[in-house]
């Protein structure tokens, strides 16, 4: 998560590297754009505060840059700032906008950029909402609106390396990140989880598409492969933030996760002790911890613990698997 003081550095050391760049004279933008949003994003305009429907829009989805399509930012960063602006919290990477300062009409203010187009989309502040403090305060002429049918579903499991490891798998499933759920404080490091003192459990972001894999199948994976019965604790590690959660993020969710937990219920001796909370924030963990099984699958943790919950996982849900993991889970 970007904070105040990382877009400072951005803009005075120098800006992240977008993935690509797109580089076109302004004869060539002129004729691909609008009047409206050449004037906007390619001569650094602003549009009328209230101008444009997109402040009370909240729909699920992205927010792509109108000159080149890179995707900018995420519907669920979207906030109400009552500026007349959309405005957001985070950009959806790190490296999507680039940050300049701006002395221009007697005021220091950050310009914010299309990182790979360098257009033009409004400026930075540190006014907005806990836990980032950002705010994006955007013209809505510079932004498109990209329809997603991708959901999140945020579980937790024992130990994120096996979590992650899991789910990564799936068919359906595009990105599996893993973080800090539940807790109370921001931004906690992995030290501090593992004192068991913030409440937070290990927890992974799963990004899916609904299409392909339901939520429900991703709740019968989840309380398959890992021990719901046992409270905060998975095997050997110990602690609650090693506990079995599962967040939900509306109530038609919960109602999903409290039937699959009663379809489950038989199959288990003990009670099903997992914990049913509202999604609140994810905290993402160290770079380290993502991919964790992919980069150290010679470690001993992984060989010892996360080898054959996936032998037996690939066992039970080949049929869900990605294509390229069915060929492997016949050798
Ligand atoms: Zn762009």
């Amino acid at each position: 998560m970007l904070k105040w003081i990382d877009i400072v550095k951005f803009a005075n050391n120098g800006n992240p590297m977008p993935t690509e760049k797109v580089v076109k004279t302004n004869e060539e933008w002129q004729r691909l754009l609008t009047p409206e949003q050449f004037r906007i994003t390619r001569l650094k305009g602003t549009e009328r505060s209230f101008s444009s429907e997109m402040c009370s829009l909240f729909e699920p989805g992205k927010y792509a840059c109108v000159c080149c399509g890179t995707l900018l930012f995420d519907a669920a960063e979207k906030f109400e700032s009552g500026t007349g602006w959309p405005s957001f919290t985070q950009p959806v990477t790190e490296n999507a906008i680039a940050y300049n300062k701006d002395v221009s009409h007697g005021m220091v203010r950050v310009e914010t950029v299309c990182n790979t187009c360098d257009a033009h989309l409004g400026h930075v502040f540190p006014d907005g909402p806990k836990p980032g403090g950002l705010r994006y305060c955007m013209n809505a002429v510079a932004l498109k609106k990209v329809e997603s049918n991708e959901r999140k579903a945020t579980f937790g499991g024992g130990c994120f390396w096996c979590t992650e490891a899991v789910f990564t798998l799936l068919k359906g499933v595009s990105r599996v990140e893993s973080g800090y759920s539940g807790g109370n404080i921001d931004n906690p490091t992995y030290r501090e989880v593992c004192s068991g003192m913030t409440g937070h459990a290990e927890v992974i972001e799963v990004t899916y598409d609904p299409d392909e894999i339901s939520y429900a199948d991703l709740l019968r994976i989840h309380l398959s492969t890992h021990n719901p019965t046992t409270l905060n604790r998975q095997g050997a590690d110990a602690g609650t933030q090693y506990r079995s959660v599962i967040f939900y993020r509306n109530e038609k969710e919960k109602g999903i996760v409290q039937s699959v937990i009663g379809e489950m219920q038989p199959a288990y001796g003990d009670p099903i002790v997992t914990e049913i909370a509202p999604f609140e924030q994810l905290y993402k963990a160290e770079a380290y911890h993502q991919d964790y099984y992919a980069n150290n699958a010679e470690q001993g943790y992984c060989q010892a613990v996360i080898d054959p919950k996936l032998k037996k996982f690939k066992e039970l849900f080949k049929s869900k698997l990605k294509d390229t993991q069915k060929v492997k889970a016949d050798e």
